[in-house]
C-alpha cells in the first residue's frame, strides 16, 4: 500500500517573484502574460518585457504589469516606445544590447520566447543569473545545445522546457530512473499538409503553410510545422535537453495534438502526458513548478474525443525529419547550420523567393557543403557558423531564383 506520507507535496513558488518575459509581444509571450494575469497581481513583480516591432502591444503590457523596463530589439523604434511610455516611470530601451542587458537583470523566473537565433544571446544572459528559465525558444538548444546545457549547470539554473512536447516529457520523465528510459515518442500533428500528396505540397503558398490545424502560433513556427522542420528542431532540442542518443528520439504523428509526447521505458511502460492543445498549459506548468495550480485551459473530454490516432512519419514528403536526424548524428555545429540555413530558407519562402520543398533542398545542400562540423565550444563558434550557413543558403536561394528565370519583383506562386 502506498501511504500518503511517502512523498511531501511540492511547494508552490513564493509570491512576488521577479519575472521577465523575453518576446512578450509574441504568441508565447502573450500567453505568458495571460498566465500572470490569471495568477493575480500578488504572484509576480514584472522586471523586463521585451519585443521587436509591436511597440503598442509592448507598451500596453508594460503599463498593465508595471514593468521596470520595456525594450524593443529594433533601435529605430526607440522614440515610439519612449513616447508610448511617457509619464509612466517605466524605463524604455532599444537595440540588441539593451535586450541582452534587460535579460540579465536579476529575476527569479524568466520566459525565453524570442523567436529564432535572435533569442540565443538574451536567453544565455538570463540563464547566467542561475535562476529559473522557462525555455520556449528552441533554437538555443538546436544551435548551441551542449554549450547551453553546460552554462545552465555552471550557473545552477533550472531549465524548464515550455515547448509542449518537451514539457510533456519533463512531466513524465522518471528522473531517479533515467537509465530506464528506452526512448521518447515526440508527437507531431503533421501540420496542414499532413495528408497532402507531394505534388500539392510542392506548390504550397505561405498562406496555406501558416494555417495550422490545431495550434495558434507565430507565423514562422507555423510554417516550420507545415514543413516539419519544427519537429526536426524539436528532435535536436530533446536530444540535448534530456541527454539522449539520436536513436532514442522517435517521432510519432498524432493528428489530434492531445498526447503531447511520451517516454517509453525498458520494462515496456509508456508514460504520456495529455491535454488540450493550448500553450498556456506548458507555460502555466513552468510558472507554478514544482507545484500544480489551476490553469485557464480547456479540460479534456476523452469520451467525447473517442479515439486517438497515431501513424509513422513520412520522411519522403517531410525530408526535414531525415535532415534533423543527420544533423543529430553529425553533432557539433551541424544543428546550428541546419537552423541558420532553415531560417534563411524560411524567410525566402515567406517572401516567395523559394518554393515550399526548396526549403529542405537548400538546407540539405548547405549541410552537405559545410560538413564536417566542428564542436560548438564557444558562442563565437556558434555565431560564426550561423553567419556561414545563412550566407551559403542565401547563395543557393539566389541561384535557384535566377535559374527559374525570375527577376527583380518576380515571385514563386
Ligand atoms: P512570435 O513570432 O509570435 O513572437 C516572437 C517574439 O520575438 C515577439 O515578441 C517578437 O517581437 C520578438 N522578436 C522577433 N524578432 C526579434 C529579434 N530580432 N530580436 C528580439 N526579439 C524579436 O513567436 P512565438 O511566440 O510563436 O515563438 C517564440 C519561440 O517559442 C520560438 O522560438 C518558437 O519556436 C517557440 N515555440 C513557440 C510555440 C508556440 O505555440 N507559439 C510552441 C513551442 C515553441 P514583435 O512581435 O514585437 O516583433
Ligand atoms: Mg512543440
Amino acid at each position: 500500500m502506498v501511504s500518503e506520507g511517502d512523498v511531501a507535496p511540492a511547494e508552490a513558488p513564493p509570491p512576488g517573484r521577479r519575472i521577465s518575459v523575453l518576446g512578450a509581444t509574441g504568441s508565447i509571450g502573450r500567453s505568458t502574460l495571460d498566465i500572470l494575469r490569471h495568477a493575480g497581481p500578488e504572484a509576480a513583480q514584472v522586471v523586463a518585457l521585451t519585443g521587436h516591432s509591436n511597440i503598442a502591444a509592448l507598451a500596453e503590457a508594460a503599463r498593465e504589469f508595471r514593468a521596470e523596463i520595456a525594450v524593443t530589439a529594433d533601435p529605430s523604434r526607440y522614440e515610439d516606445l519612449k513616447e508610448a511610455l511617457a509619464g509612466t516611470g517605466i524605463e524604455a530601451a532599444a537595440g540588441e544590447r539593451a535586450v541582452i542587458e534587460a535579460a540579465g537583470r536579476p529575476a527569479d523566473w524568466t520566459m525565453a520566447a524570442i523567436v529564432g537565433s535572435a533569442g540565443l544571446a538574451p536567453t544565455l544572459a538570463a540563464l547566467r543569473q542561475g535562476t529559473t528559465l522557462a525555455l520556449a525558444n528552441k533554437e538555443c538548444l538546436v544551435s548551441a545545445g551542449p554549450l547551453f546545457i553546460e552554462e545552465a549547470a555552471a550557473a545552477g539554473a533550472l531549465l524548464l522546457p515550455v515547448d509542449s512536447e518537451h514539457n510533456a516529457i519533463f512531466q513524465v520523465l522518471d528522473r531517479p530512473n533515467r537509465a530506464a528510459v528506452e526512448k521518447i515518442l515526440l508527437t507531431a500533428s503533421g501540420g496542414p499538409f499532413r495528408d497532402w500528396p507531394l505534388e500539392r505540397i510542392a506548390k504550397a503558398t505561405p498562406e496555406e503553410a501558416v494555417a495550422h490545424p490545431n495550434w495558434d502560433m507565430g507565423a514562422k513556427i507555423s510554417i516550420d510545422s507545415a514543413s516539419m522542420f519544427n519537429k526536426g528542431l524539436e528532435m535536436i532540442e530533446a536530444m540535448h535537453l534530456f541527454g539522449l542518443t539520436p536513436a532514442q528520439v522517435q517521432v510519432l504523428v498524432h493528428p489530434q495534438s492531445i498526447m503531447h509526447s511520451a517516454v517509453a521505458y525498458v520494462d515496456g511502460a509508456v508514460l504520456a502526458q495529455m491535454g488540450a492543445p493550448d500553450m498556456r498549459h506548458a507555460i502555466g506548468h513552468a510558472f507554478h513548478h514544482p507545484a500544480r495550480a489551476p490553469l485557464p485551459v480547456e479540460r479534456l473530454d476523452l469520451a467525447a474525443i473517442g479515439a486517438l490516432e497515431f501513424r509513422a512519419p513520412d520522411e519522403v514528403r517531410f525530408p526535414a525529419l531525415r535532415l534533423a536526424r543527420e544533423a543529430m548524428e553529425a553533432g557539433g555545429l551541424a544543428g546550428c547550420a541546419l537552423n541558420a540555413a532553415k531560417e534563411a530558407a524560411l524567410e525566402a519562402f515567406m517572401d516567395r523567393r523559394l518554393p515550399f520543398m526548396g526549403m529542405a533542398e537548400v538546407v540539405e545542400e548547405v549541410l552537405g557543403a559545410l560538413a564536417p562540423f566542428g564542436p560548438a565550444s564557444t558562442l563565437d563558434d556558434v555565431f560564426a557558423m550561423d553567419v556561414r550557413a545563412r550566407a551559403a543558403a542565401g547563395e543557393r536561394i539566389a541561384a535557384r531564383f535566377r535559374a527559374a528565370g525570375l527577376g527583380k519583383g518576380a515571385a514563386f506562386a
